[in-house]
Formats: C-alpha cells, structure tokens, sequence
C-alpha cells in the first residue's frame, strides 16, 4: 500500500507496528526520563521510624495541658538527642529530651515541641536543663510517622510510569542502585544524497553539509533514543543496499534522509521494497508529502524527506511518538493549544499544515504569529519557533483574530493543559 494518505492514518499503521523494548537493568542514575519495567518494591519502611520534624523538645502532650506564653510549664531535660542517634532512655513524666530535625523519638514521648517556644529556666537547654515549655502540643505534633512515605514490601513506584527526579529520590530511600527500565531504542541515522558533505568540511562545488545528520541525532536524543549517525550514502542502488542492510543489523530503528521523492537519483523506496517492505511514501502534509514507512528484517524503517525543516517535522509527527511508544511511554502526543492569529494567514491543498511558529502568553490568552520563512529548506523558522500552528487540510484563509491549533514543542507529551 503506497497511496497518500492523512497524517492520523499514517501515524496509526507506524505505531501499530512498533513494540515495547524489552527491559535492562541500569544505575539509578540511568532511568531519568524512562519508564519502570517492573514495581519497584521497598526493602525497608521510609521514614524507617518515628522522628522529630523541627529542632526542639521531645516530650509527652499531656504534661503541657494548658501550657502558655503566660502560664509555661518547666520539664526536666533527659537526653539530646541528634540525627543519627538512637536513645532507648524513655521520656517519662515531667521530661523532655532535646532533639533535632531527623532524630529518633525516644520511648515515652508523643510530640515535639519546636525549639521557639521553649526557653531554658536553667542550664543551656540541653540534658539537665529545665525548660519553659510556653505552648501545650497536639499529640503527634511535629513527628514524621515511620512509613509514612512507604511500608517495607510495599510498591513504592508501580511498572509503567515514568522516572523523574523525584521518582530517584524514592527508588534511592527504598534501596534501588539499579532499577529495570525499557531500554532506550538505537537508531540508525541514514543521510543519503551524492550532494553531501561532513559538517567539518568546507562544501565544494554543489555540495552542501549533511546538517541532518545531527539535527536527526539530536532530536532522537530529546526523544530518549540513542543515535546511531551512519556515514553518509550517495545515490547509488549498491550504496544504499549495503548501508540499509547494516543498519538494520545494528539497530532497533532507522530513519533516512532524503532520496524518498521523484528524483532520478532517489533509491530509498525501490531498495526499502527489495529488502523489506515498504507500507507507504506519502502523507497528506507540508512540510514533508513523502514520509515513508517500512522495515527491513523486522526493524521499523521510516524515510524522512531531505529538505531540513521537512526532515524536522516529520521526525517529531512520526519518529519521536515510536521512539516513545519503544521506550514504554504512554504518552504520545505533544499538548495542543488554541491561540490567537496575530496576522493573516493563507494556504491551499488538501495537506495538513504544520507551519513553525512562535506562541506567546498576554493578559487575552495566548496568541501565535510564525516565527520566520516556512521554505521547507529553511530551518531558522523552527529554531526561533516553539510550536506547530496545525492548519487543517484544504485551502483558507485564517484572518488575524482566528483561534487556530498549536503543537507545543516546549512541553513533554503527557503533560495536560
Ligand atoms: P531529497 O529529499 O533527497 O530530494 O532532498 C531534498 C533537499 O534536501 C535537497 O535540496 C537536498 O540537497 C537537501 N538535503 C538532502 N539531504 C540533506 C541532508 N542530510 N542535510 C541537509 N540537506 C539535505
Ligand atoms: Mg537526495
């Protein structure tokens, strides 16, 4: 099936095809920003017992009824007790012991009495002082309950959900140095095009850098996968056999640049049809009418046109919602906007229109004027941009004032508005 059809369909029989990666163990550090394999258990209760949350005084509630700025009520101080310590000396009635953020409540004591409402009668406040306690606590007052966070054997982080900063802090407080996570797909990056030169190179003669290799590489980096940048193909059949076979050898997908259209020199799809299968070239877009799908051995292929802006585009409509679907996320789509046209806009043909542009926040809601040319060979649009404006397929005009849709780029998937 190679007809053209809309980006949803497109999208669809892309993320039909694309399967979880299977899971690896890594360093704690490893999973940020990648989804749990397996529940992650606690070895131990956090907090692993019952301590004070405030510098002050361990004491028993009911020996401060009544205990104001005006009326205090003097304890005995019987211990001091720090973070890191363990006192088994129980508090008994008309005690105290002085404690510190973290440490122990010792046995006896039901509440902790900050440290500001206390002032010693004698000695420095510490054991053997007497201390005028002004206030009369509630019971429990300012302790931190032991598992309170999360019981032993208990899951403290559940398969399936996304590792940010604070999901490391839990996995490190409940013992995981390693933690199971899907694996991060690899993927082949396959610049063809006899035009082409490295980066570091001054182009010759009709020569123009291979930029996508690295704007490819870097936004298969943003979506969580590791590049693969392959060396440059020219158009030659026998060039882009040998480069598609390896990478299907040495990856988990692949994505090519140019060499998917109608010209002479474009091999992708007759080679993609010879070594594996080719489910469509064309989507009803712009930037980007010939997106490609397919896979060789089993390794989901898509072939992404030349153009620069039209490589962009494709790769965060179509590429990074796979790479994302590979890594066991859930989320795919970016979140989407209605802003305000501050200018006029025009297009024609029944292609959907992912043009770069830049929203902003006012005082009336947001509002969307496009960041620069949208020549699908120009890429300072989308780099001075932080949005698709979506114009549905079909020709229009939107007058200045239109709401009209954006795709955030700014914004994670997932993340609703
Ligand atoms: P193609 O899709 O191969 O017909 O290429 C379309 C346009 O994109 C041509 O002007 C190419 O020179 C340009 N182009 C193709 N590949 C790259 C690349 N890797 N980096 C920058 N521009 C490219
Ligand atoms: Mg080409």
């Amino acid at each position: 099936m190679t007809e053209t059809m809309t980006v949803e369909q497109a999208r669809e029989l892309l993320l039909a095809r694309i399967e979880r990666m299977p899971a690896e163990r890594v360093e704690l550090l490893q999973c940020m920003g990648r989804v749990l394999a397996e529940d992650a258990v606690s070895d131990i209760d956090v907090a692993p017992f019952d301590n004070s949350a405030m510098d002050g005084f361990a004491v028993r509630a009911a020996d401060l009824a009544g205990a104001t700025a005006e009326t205090p009520v003097v304890l005995s101080v019987i211990s001091h007790i720090g973070a890191g310590d363990w006192s088994e000396t129980p508090v008994g009635p008309g005690e105290a012991a002085r404690i510190m953020t973290g440490a122990p409540v010792p046995p006896g004591a039901d509440s902790v009495v900050m440290v500001e409402r206390t002032e010693p009668v004698s000695g420095d406040g510490g054991t053997g002082s007497q201390v005028a306690f002004a206030i009369e606590p509630a019971l429990g007052e300012h302790i931190r309950k032991r598992a309170e966070e999360v019981c032993a054997g208990a899951v403290v982080i559940s398969a399936g959900e996304m590792l940010g900063s604070a999901a490391v802090g839990l996995l490190a407080s409940t013992g995981h140095a390693q933690v199971a996570v899907y694996r991060r797909p690899r993927v082949a990056i396959v610049s063809t095009g006899s035009e082409l030169v490295e980066v570091a190179e001054i182009p010759g003669p009709g020569k123009i850098r291979n930029s996508n290799s690295y704007s490819i590489a870097a936004q298969v980096l943003a979506a969580g996968g590791i590049p693969l940048r392959f060396p440059i193909v020219p158009d030659d059949l026998d060039a882009t056999r040998e480069a598609f076979l390896r990478a299907a050898r040495e990856s988990d997908f692949i994505v090519t640049s140019g060499g998917v259209s109608v010209g002479d020199f474009d091999y992708v799809k007759p080679v993609l049809e010879e070594l594996g299968e080719l489910t469509y070239c064309k989507v009803k877009m712009r930037p980007g009418n010939p997106q490609t799908m397919g896979s060789i051995d089993g390794v989901p292929f898509f072939g992404l046109p030349g153009n620069p802006t039209s490589t962009y585009v494709g790769f965060e409509i179509f590429v990074r919602p796979a790479l994302r679907k590979m890594q066991g996320l859930a989320t795919l789509d970016r979140p989407m906007v209605e802003a305000t046209l501050t200018h006029d806009v025009k297009k024609k043909q029944d292609r959907r229109y992912y043009l770069r542009a830049r929203l902003s926040a006012g005082n009336d809601g947001m509002s969307v004027a496009l960041s620069g040319s949208q020549s699908s060979a120009l890429l300072t649009a989308a780099h001075q941009g932080n949005c698709f404006m979506v114009l549905p397929e079909g020709d229009g005009l939107f007058p200045a004032g239109t709401s009209v849709a954006c795709m955030r780029l700014d914004i994670d998937e997932g993340i609703p508005l």
